[in-house]
């Protein structure tokens, strides 16, 4: 059975006009034989949009009736595409996650997809049918309906090609592909034809929206080539695949940022074994993901000063948390929302030096300070002051020469 998995995100089914549209996209590849599965997210703005109404009802809202409520917009994107194939004369049925069913692991909210029953579709396929199958959301192991986490249909899709053994996994989206950093906000920035898992794994953790990282990690583990694509022009995309598929003589495949980073300090913290732990341990508690981390090297053996970074929607929490924090004494605390991180990612800089050097330099004739840095073997990150974003952007995707050909002259 020659099967592909296509998915659809809010952007593409974001009204009913755009539904029309990539029933024709679905419809295409039906007649072409494939045994077509389609995965959706909801329309776009429909997921905050619930979101926003579980707040107003109550700042605690409960992490198991959240999962039934954000999933909700789903079913309605699946059955407006179901319904417009069988109104183009298609066998198509919407899927919910529970009535597939694809069952899931771990906590509301943040679950994992564990296992996909592939019965009844494969019965459906075999009849002619093209499910349309709801992405983002799952069942477990007490019947409850669970979700994957913000932008997960990505990885429902991942999950169903590999459970499916799919022969392409396809996601559609409102830009031509994966490009050198966000093309909405650089015009410069070029589509990327091919990328490796590893490079859209950082590109994706460290702000490129296109893709959610976990079905990046996913589709490496399952070594799933994915496609990413157009759902309104038609022109080839990029391929995310392994690292050996790919001939590149780039040194940086791409830049991304962040917006709503906040930078927290911890000035003159006593300096004794288990200082940083005492810190860190109830923020991991409350689920606060603490990102980048410097601690300054004790200049008297007695204090020290620790500086880290959260996403902004956390920095209350966090203030509260250090605050009523019993187990550590410092001087001052500094909270600061103005941040972005920088990062540049590319397999190229294991083997060329002077990256780091070449980006600092960058930032530097562009009189943009520096504030807390972190690498990887194939990524720089740096923190700095969230107004100059664009403008380090701009001048670090023309030092590591990313922009699109002839355009150079125009900076
Ligand atoms: P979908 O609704 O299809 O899931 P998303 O909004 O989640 O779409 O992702 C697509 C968006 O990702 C684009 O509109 C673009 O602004 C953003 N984006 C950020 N970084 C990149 C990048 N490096 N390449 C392509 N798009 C990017
Ligand atoms: N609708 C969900 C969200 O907005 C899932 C997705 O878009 O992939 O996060
Ligand atoms: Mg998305």
């Amino acid at each position: 059975m020659k099967i592909v998995v296509l998915k659809f995100g809010g952007t593409s089914v974001g009204t009913t006009k755009k539904i029309k549209k990539i029933a024709e996209i679905i419809a295409d590849y039906k007649k072409k034989n494939y045994k077509v599965i389609v995965i959706s997210s909801a329309m776009s703005g429909v997921t905050n949009e619930l979101i926003k109404k579980s707040c107003e009802i109550s700042d605690n809202f409960s992490d198991s009736e959240y999962d039934v409520l954000v999933s909700s917009g789903e079913q309605i994107a699946c059955s407006l595409i179901a319904g417009r194939l069988i109104h183009k004369g298609y066998k198509s049925r919407s899927w919910l996650s529970w009535q597939v069913p694809i069952t899931t692991l771990g906590e509301h909210k943040n679950s994992r997809i564990n296992q996909i029953n592939k019965n009844n579709i494969i019965k459906y396929l075999r009849k002619g049918g093209i499910p349309i199958i709801t992405g983002f959301q799952g069942v477990n192991n007490e019947n409850r309906i669970t979700t994957i986490g913000r932008g997960g249909s990505d990885a429902s899709a991942i999950m169903v090609a590999k459970f499916f053994k799919a022969d392409r996994c396809i996601i559609y989206t409102d830009v031509e592909g994966v490009y050198t950093t966000d093309p909405n906000k650089l015009k410069y920035a070029k589509k990327i034809k091919v990328i490796s898992y590893e490079e859209m794994l950082e590109m994706a953790s460290l702000g490129a929206k296109v893709m959610q990282p976990v079905s990046i990690q996913d589709a490496r583990l399952n070594r799933i080539d994915i496609e990413v694509k157009s759902s309104f022009i038609k022109k080839s995309g990029t391929l995310i695949t392994k690292r050996t598929n790919i001939i590149n003589n780039k040194i940086i495949t791409g830049i991304s940022s962040t917006q709503n980073d906040s930078k927290v300090s911890l000035i003159g913290v006593k300096d004794k074994p288990g200082v940083a732990a005492s810190i860190f341990k109830p923020l991991s508690k409350n689920s606060i993901n603490v990102d980048m981390v410097v601690q300054n090297i004790s200049a008297n053996g007695k204090e020290t000063d620790l500086t880290f970074t959260i996403k902004t929607e956390d920095l209350n929490k966090t203030k509260k948390i250090i605050q009523e924090n019993k187990n550590i004494s410092y001087r001052k605390l500094i909270f600061e929302r103005g941040v972005s991180k920088i990062s540049i990612i590319g397999v190229g800089m294991i083997t060329t030096p002077g990256v780091t050097f070449r980006m600092f330099q960058t930032l530097a004739n562009k009189k943009i300070n520096i504030q807390v840095i972190s690498t990887s073997e194939i990524k720089i990150s740096v923190l700095i002051d969230k107004k100059s974003t664009k403008k380090a952007i701009i001048a670090l995707h023309k030092e590591f020469k990313l922009d699109k050909k002839n355009e150079h002259k125009t900076f």
